[in-house]
């Protein structure tokens, strides 16, 4: 089962990343998370995605989409049963790159899920948002503290947070969204591809509505 999860930054698309590919087995693949290794590994392409990452731009197609085909096509482990595209694609250009390259194939997508939230409520989870380096938990100091202050549950580590959950680079992420990630799930919905969750609700609730919608 190949899915893709879609929604603007701070929906909630890593959250449920985590449990989705635990229980259905599937390989993670979040193209923030991409980028973010390869900037504290200082590769070619970190360095050259860096500057857009900081300050809250989308990084060009080319570049995402090369990432993200040599990714599916050469370096996925053959051991899940399908995988979870988060963060891709995010505009039309990706869309169709994406579109083209799938087609027909064993890439092609099942599920294509689009975690609703409206904007007034994304500010609150990007600035509380805490997560932990070493596993990868996702915290968020407002509604999903850990248990001791600044220290993950799971695994003990001191917990960080992302270098562009700042206010300044928000407001450009939201803006670059409604202008260029809305058009794509607007052309899912046309499709009739979408499956949208209220992702404005109850971490449980979410998940029983995100079970309902893969089926
Ligand atoms: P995304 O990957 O879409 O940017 P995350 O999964 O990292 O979003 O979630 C952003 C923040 O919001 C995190 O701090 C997370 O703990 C919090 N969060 C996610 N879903 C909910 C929810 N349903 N209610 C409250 N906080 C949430
Ligand atoms: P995320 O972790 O999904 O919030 O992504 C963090 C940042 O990585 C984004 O703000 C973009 O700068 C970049 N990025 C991630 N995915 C994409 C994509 N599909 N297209 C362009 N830029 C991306």
């Amino acid at each position: 089962m190949n899915i893709l999860i879609m929604g603007a930054p701070g929906s909630g698309k890593g959250t449920f990343s985590s449990r989705l590919k635990e229980t259905y087995n599937l390989d993670h693949i979040s193209t923030g998370d991409l980028f973010r290794e390869n900037i504290s590994n200082s590769t070619e392409l970190g360095i050259e995605a860096k500057s857009y990452i900081d300050a809250g731009h989308l990084v060009p197609d080319d570049l995402v989409n090369r990432m993200v085909l040599d990714y599916l096509k050469n370096k996925m482990p053959k051991d899940n049963d399908g995988y979870l595209l988060d963060g891709y694609p995010r505009t039309l250009e990706q869309a169709k790159t994406f579109k083209e390259a799938t087609k027909g194939t064993d890439l092609d997508v099942d599920h294509i899920l689009y975690m609703d939230v409206p904007h007034d409520i994304l500010k609150k989870r990007i600035l509380g948002r805490r997560s932990c380096p070493e596993c990868g938990e996702i915290y968020n100091i407002y509604f999903k503290a850990p248990q001791k202050e600044n220290v993950c549950d799971h695994c003990g580590h001191e917990l960080s947070y992302r270098s562009d959950d700042n206010e300044e680079s928000l407001k450009i992420r939201l803006s670059d969204y409604d202008a260029l990630t809305q058009p794509v799930i607007d052309f899912y919905a046309d499709h009739g591809q979408l499956k949208k969750i209220n992702a404005d609700a109850d971490f449980d609730d979410i998940w029983s509505d995100i079970e309902k919608a893969i089926g």
